[in-house]
């Protein structure tokens, strides 16, 4: 039976961080109860006309902050997604959480619901890089908020970001710290970028480029001795613990997203649902759709680069017998160059990129005309 992940987007917070340009904001009872009673519509048609023949192994509600809204609301959607669709006996369900929403009351209910992940933004341990971003918590509540977690469904993950406003190489060491004598098994790292009209971005703020690379590195390092291997560049996991779902996004496995901006690749189709919340509640969904043939560059292209996103890196057999082509060939001299600067690595019949690669991935893909 083919497999597909699905993913619910939740557009609600408790407050909008200055940095942040996701569809996401604060608002009423009414909406969310407007919304969610959209998407479970959404899902009900989608179930009844085309998940025929495939089961769901992995369900990702993200956001926004799905933990900002009543608990009852997810877990109604969880169980419309139980009685809807074939699910996998091991079927990973994770949702988002932010540390001032996330109490026990919440998690206990989300893990009665069968959810067994949940991922909590922390960002930084830092309160006063924290209040810089204007998140809602401080570092003592992203603690509170693991224990929580981890007493109701075990399997933890925490976001951190790097190049934040005041962000020293001792706070991105704090953080690793404390997210590892927390328990996280797994652990997401991602470079702050600036986005337009944002507050962060009209304060002037510009992140050091280099300063990023050195905290990355720095972060890099510290997490591997501390046992988390990192499975794709942003993406760091103890042993059997990487999130299935972001692995089928890059394998190209298919994917069904519902709600407000969510994107889904289903039946060898890219398509994305409105990012304007209003006109979602008026009935607006999916506003660009792109069919990919299955054998075709486009699709050969997209299986090499979210390949080499990963530290598995590309099957150049498993490529070679369903594109019918090699994709390293007439690269060699660019290759060698590549593997020259430690940049790449060629093992096995796999390409991939080293640590210090995937830091300059586009870089590379450029290089070698990909
Ligand atoms: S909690 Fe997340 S989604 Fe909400 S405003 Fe902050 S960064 Fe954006």
């Amino acid at each position: 039976m083919k497999k597909f992940g699905v993913y619910l987007h939740v557009p609600f917070c408790a407050s909008k961080c200055a940095y942040c340009d996701f569809v996401s904001g604060v608002y009423g009872e009414d909406v969310k109860k407007a919304y969610f009673a959209a998407l479970s519509g959404d899902i009900t048609r989608f179930a009844e006309r085309q998940a025929n023949g495939r089961t769901v192994t992995s369900i990702y509600i993200g956001g926004g902050t799905p933990s900002s809204v009543d608990a009852h609301y997810l877990t109604d959607v969880l169980g419309l997604i139980g009685r809807s669709f074939v699910i996998s006996s091991n079927c990973e369900i994770t949702t988002e959480a932010n540390p001032e929403s996330l109490t026990r009351e919440k998690a206990e209910a989300y893990a009665r619901a069968g959810v067994n992940r949940i991922s909590i933004g922390m960002q930084s341990a830092s309160d006063e890089v924290l209040a810089r971003i204007g998140r809602a918590h401080t570092s003592e509540r992203f603690v509170r908020a693991a224990e929580i977690a981890t007493a109701a469904v075990g399997n933890v993950s925490a976001d951190v970001m790097l190049a934040l406003p005041g962000q020293t190489m001792s706070d991105v060491e704090n953080a690793v710290g404390l997210l590892s004598e927390a328990g996280m098994s797994h652990i997401s790292v991602y470079s702050l970028k600036v986005e337009e009209g944002t507050p962060l971005q009209k304060s002037g703020y510009v992140p050091d480029e280099d300063a990023a690379a050195d905290m990355y590195s720095l972060a890099r390092s510290l997490l591997e001795e501390r046992g988390y291997k990192g499975y794709e560049v942003s993406n760091f996991a103890q042993p059997g613990k990487e999130c299935l779902h972001n692995v089928g996004y890059w394998d190209r496995s298919e994917y069904i997203g519902f709600g407000v901006s969510a994107h889904s690749f289903y039946d060898d189709t890219r398509f994305a649902v409105t990012s304007d919340l209003t006109a979602y509640l008026g009935g607006v969904r999916v506003t660009e759709k792109h069919y990919i043939p299955p054998e075709s560059d486009e699709a050969a292209e997209e299986t090499i680069m979210l390949a080499l996103r990963t530290s598995r890196g590309l099957d150049l057999s498993a490529f070679r017998r369903k594109f019918g082509r090699d994709p390293i060939a007439g690269k060699e001299s660019g290759l060698a160059l590549l593997r020259r600067e430690g940049l790449v690595s060629l093992t096995d019949d796999r390409l991939s990129l080293t640590p210090k690669g995937l830091y300059v991935m586009n870089e590379i893909i450029v290089r070698l005309a990909f």
